[in-house]
């Protein structure tokens, strides 16, 4: 293991192996305090890099980036330079290395981009490592159009980075920290996902195009015993597992804790805490290699939100804190007055951002596919709200009122003169309803999509805590008095946003109500949240931080509009092929032969009453089933062209979605009465309860 771990990886430790002590030296300072690369020093990187990924059997290079459809991209280049003779040589020069031209006229801009003027530029992102892949060297970087607009998703987090940086750096100064220089945010997503087996995926049409059931009736059995959870890992999985391990250990992914999910066959994977852009790039990779592994052992991993109507969906725990470069975790809560005092101001600088940008935060977790996931009772609610345990609620609450914390006798609590009474950590794990939990010393955001890049998340994370943090340093940096300035700041703020904390069950009908009282913002549908983006504040914010522009915001918005309404498009004839190429023809073969049987039954003189009437429940439902299917297609014909992502995607939401649980609804009850072999594809029984 230990020789495993990164081999596959152009890491700190071969850095300082390969490359001359200055230019390692230089290198270093571009990737801790984000200083210019020389062009000279990438010189010197990009040969010492060829050669290590030559000798490590690659043969081409790629930069590696994220553009705005969520996956990865990369145009494989080899190493090589004709040299006179008819020879080639193996180059590979510091401007390859730094810049890349991509012609990516089909990936999604947003409008920011037209196909005539296409070209895009990739910079690499030297914070994150180089690794080799299938024998192709794999360089991160940013991808931006030729004047500078994002057409990515690591450009807006890098950027995002920068800003929560400045302005925590601005915080700590006032807090006399001049040992930090600099602060990070970090990222350790749990990554949830389901396997089925490979032959029973290749005959269901909606695995295939769509990545999710969208046909089947509840099995006898799902999760309702709770045995999967944690429980025994079956052998192929462990295979699986244990294979999955190996290729990220490879690429340097820290692969840490996987175990059984709540619902049948499904499992998650956590991976060890790193730098947000690190963690982004190696949670693409993880999804990449869950998908390639799975299928080496005859498995399909399916990374929809929610595969299976009836058991729990899969997202992504994406926890979140914040580290000074001396190793310091902003949201640990200190042993003495000053830290407290200080992690209570990080504190409400997250309390303040949730509630001012929760509409931004729902924005950021907004698809057609987590749609299906959020506010069932499983996930967490499309309502954004903070668990904070009620120790810590109890603390806020005592500062507020200026009162003493009731668990302890006379604990005054004057911020920046006494420290917080010690507050137990684990207890402020156990709710499992809320969307963003605080879990000791870090936040753990429970909204996003398993199959989504953890960027947009982080991206608004970083932004909005940023924005609180700028607005606390300006008013502070001005204060006559440090101390008492804090104090008021903080037990205002407390005020004005406690009405974002709820530690209650989220999934309770009670706490819609409650939070519609208190004002809080309930976007049901990616539709309604998507639009948020481009909000008049929201723009402002972005812009004040220079994290996205006005443009940049508006082809977010857009791509995910659009997305939103192919993804639906696509679900809707893929019901419509399985229904009358599928489904009607099934049940009605059974219907004839069922028909003959009731005949010759009655012809030996008996009655057969049951299969005269399941025939009729056939002959109803099959009617039913066949007249939903025509409203689809009818509908679906009629959809508006043309015309905005926002009223393509409304389309699809407020007239498609109903008509597809219609069609879906007859459809389950057919698979309820025909004999199961005549049914023309795995049923959830064969799918939940298929890999051993
Ligand atoms: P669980 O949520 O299952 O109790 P943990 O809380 O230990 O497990 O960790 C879940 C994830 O949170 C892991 O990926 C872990 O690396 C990550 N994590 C732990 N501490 C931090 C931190 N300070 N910042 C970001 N992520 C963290
Ligand atoms: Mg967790």
């Amino acid at each position: 293991m230990d020789e495993l771990f990164g081999v596959n990886v152009f890491n700190d430790f071969v850095m300082r192996q390969r490359l001359p002590r200055e230019t390692y030296r230089a290198l270093h300072k571009t990737i801790d305090d984000g200083r210019r690369l020389d062009p000279q020093v990438a010189s010197v990187v990009a040969n010492a890099m060829k050669d290590w990924a030559l000798e490590h059997g690659a043969t081409h290079y790629t930069h590696w980036f994220q553009p705005l459809n969520s996956v990865t991209a990369e145009k494989h280049d080899a190493f090589i330079s004709p040299i006179p003779g008819g020879k080639v040589v193996q180059e590979f020069s510091g401007k390859e290395l730094v810049r890349g031209e991509a012609d990516a006229s089909s990936l999604p801009s947003g409008g920011l981009r037209s196909t005539f003027e296409a070209r895009g530029y990739t910079t690499w992102d030297p914070t994150s490592y180089a690794f080799i892949k299938d024998h192709v060297l794999c360089i991160p970087t940013a991808y931006c159009s030729y004047s500078g607009e994002a057409l990515d998703k690591k450009t807006p987090l890098l950027r995002s980075m920068e800003a929560l940086n400045t302005q925590a750096v601005r915080i700590l100064r006032l807090f006399g920290r001049m040992d930090a220089t600099r602060v990070t945010p970090t990222v350790g997503p749990e990554q949830e996902y389901f396997l089925v087996d490979k032959d029973m995926f290749d005959r269901r049409s909606d695995l295939i195009f769509a990545g999710r059931t969208l046909f089947g009736a509840r099995p006898p059995k799902g999760q309702e015993l709770g045995d999967h959870f944690f429980g025994t890992i079956q052998t192929r999985v462990q295979a699986f597992m244990a294979e999955l391990n190996e290729e990220l250990w490879k690429l340097g992914v820290l692969a840490k804790t996987e175990h059984n999910e709540t619902a049948p066959a499904q499992h998650e994977m956590a991976p060890i805490y790193a730098i947000v852009n690190v963690a982004c790039d190696h949670n693409q990779i993880t999804m990449e290699m869950m998908k390639k592994v799975a299928r080496r052992h005859n498995l399909v991993c399916l990374l929809a939100e929610k595969p299976f109507e009836g058991v729990n969906g899969s997202g992504k725990h994406n926890n979140w804190s914040m580290f000074t470069n001396t190793g310091y975790n902003l949201l640990e809560p200190g042993d003495s007055p000053h830290e407290s005092a200080q992690f209570l101001l990080f504190l409400m600088s997250v309390i303040k951002a949730v509630d001012d940008y929760q509409d931004l935060l729902r924005a950021s977790v907004a698809s057609a596919g987590n749609d299906q996931r959020l506010g069932g009772c499983e996930a967490p609610p499309a309502v954004i709200s903070i668990f904070l345990g009620d120790e810590l609620t109890e603390i806020l609450s005592a500062i507020e009122a200026g009162s003493s914390y009731s668990g302890r006798e006379k604990a005054d609590m004057t911020i920046g003169v006494h420290m917080l009474p010690k507050f137990p950590k684990d207890t402020t794990d156990r709710n499992r309803t809320s969307p963003f939990a605080f879990t000791g010393n870090k936040f753990e955001f429970r909204s996003l999509g398993s199959s989504a890049s953890i960027s947009d998340a982080n991206v608004v994370l970083n932004t909005i805590v940023a924005e609180s943090l700028r607005q606390f340093a300006d008013e502070l940096e001005n204060a006559d008095n440090f101390r008492s300035a804090l104090h008021e700041l903080i037990v205002r703020t407390i005020k004005e946003h406690k009405r974002i904390i709820f530690n209650g069950n989220n999934y309770a009908e009670e706490w819609r109500e409650e939070a519609a009282r208190r004002g809080l913002v309930s976007l049901d549908s990616a539709v309604e949240a998507l639009p948020c983006y481009t909000a008049e504040k929201n723009i402002r914010m972005f812009e004040t931080h220079h994290v996205l522009s006005a443009v940049e915001l508006r082809s977010r918005r857009d791509i995910g509009l659009d997305s939103y309404a192919k993804v639906i498009n696509i679900e809707a004839e893929t019901m419509l092929m399985m229904t009358r190429r599928q489904i009607l023809p099934a049940v009605l073969r059974y219907a004839g032969i069922l028909a003959d049987s009731v005949n010759h039954i009655r012809a030996a003189g008996c009655e057969l009453g049951c299969g005269q009437s399941r025939l009729s429940d056939l002959c109803r439902e099959s009617d039913l089933l066949a007249n939903a299917a025509d409203d689809l297609e009818s509908v679906l014909s009629s959809k508006p062209a043309d015309d905005s992502a926002e009223v393509f995607a409304r389309y699809m939401h407020d007239r498609i979605l109903p008509i597809m649980s219609v069609v879906r609804e007859h459809a389950d009850n057919l698979e309820r009465v025909t004999d199961k072999s005549f049914w023309p594809f795995p049923t959830y029984d064969d799918l939940l309860f298929g890999v051993h």
